[in-house]
């Protein structure tokens, strides 16, 4: 399966600065020739429309970092996901433990988010994770197969639906599972899939949580480990490049 690395840039950076930094991966990319992984940069919504012109033509995919599942109508400050298609994005990450923690998201917001992705014809990418408390209590897969079932969309398949499984301990806090906790929560997530859909081989499952130039070789090498969704580390274009290319 081809990796994807995708750069979640979360509330980061002014639009010159993101500019500056789409173009330098863009550049590096195209540089690079016939890379066999895929990359995706996730700006915040409003640099999504200026990033998208830098990135025209490019194979860097675009993404947003959460959409609204409605429609157009009275939903103030929300964006949707026709509105994101047409600013050029393929990607939406739903169901970030950020939005699920900072903005009380359930699963089934997540799900039908997801669903309103995928109805534009854009790749959802849906996030699980669990807390300390819930690994520490032993509670981990419990937590994801509970998260997966109630967050995934009704028709998935490997085009238009990207697993992100991110511990919320992990995230931002330069703590990161052992490789074989990751193995362990990545299989898991394989079999569950297999269990709800006869197509979901190609789904790929990123592990994401204080992923960095040091240890991305290791952590993006696991058995079922399909490539790597990158906060902190992505915003600075050496160790986002480093990263992208340790999966070769
Ligand atoms: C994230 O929040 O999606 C993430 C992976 O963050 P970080 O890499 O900074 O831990």
């Amino acid at each position: 399966m081809k990796p994807l690395l995708a750069a979640n840039w979360k509330m980061n950076l002014l639009r010159s600065e993101a500019e500056a930094l789409a173009a330098e991966v863009g550049q590096h990319v195209v540089e690079y020739g016939d890379i066999n992984f895929d990359v995706l940069v996730c700006p915040p919504f409003i640099h999504i429309a200026a990033i998208n012109e830098i990135l025209a033509g490019s194979p860097v995919a675009l993404g947003a970092q959460n959409v609204n599942q409605n429609g157009f109508g009275a939903h103030t400050g929300e964006v949707n996901s026709e509105m994101l298609k047409q600013s050029g994005c393929s990607y939406v990450i739903v169901g970030h433990s950020e939005r699920r923690a900072n903005h009380s998201e359930t699963d089934e917001l997540t799900r039908l988010k997801a669903e309103s992705v995928i109805s534009f014809g854009m790749t959802a990418i849906v996030c699980l994770g669990e807390t300390l408390a819930e690994r520490e209590e032993k509670k981990t897969l419990q937590c994801i197969s509970k998260q997966l079932s109630g967050s995934l969309p009704s028709q998935f398949n490997g085009q238009n639906l990207v697993i992100a499984y991110e511990p919320v301990w992990a995230i931002g806090s330069g703590l990161t599972p052992n490789l074989s906790q990751i193995e362990e929560v990545h299989s898991e997530i394989r079999s569950q899939l297999n269990k709800y859909s006869n197509d979901a081989n190609d789904v790929r499952i990123l592990y994401g949580g204080s992923v960095n130039p040091a240890n991305s070789k290791t952590i993006l090498s696991v058995k079922n480990v399909d490539g790597g969704l990158i906060g902190g580390a992505s915003l600075n274009f050496n160790d986002f490049w480093t990263i992208c290319l340790s999966v070769l």
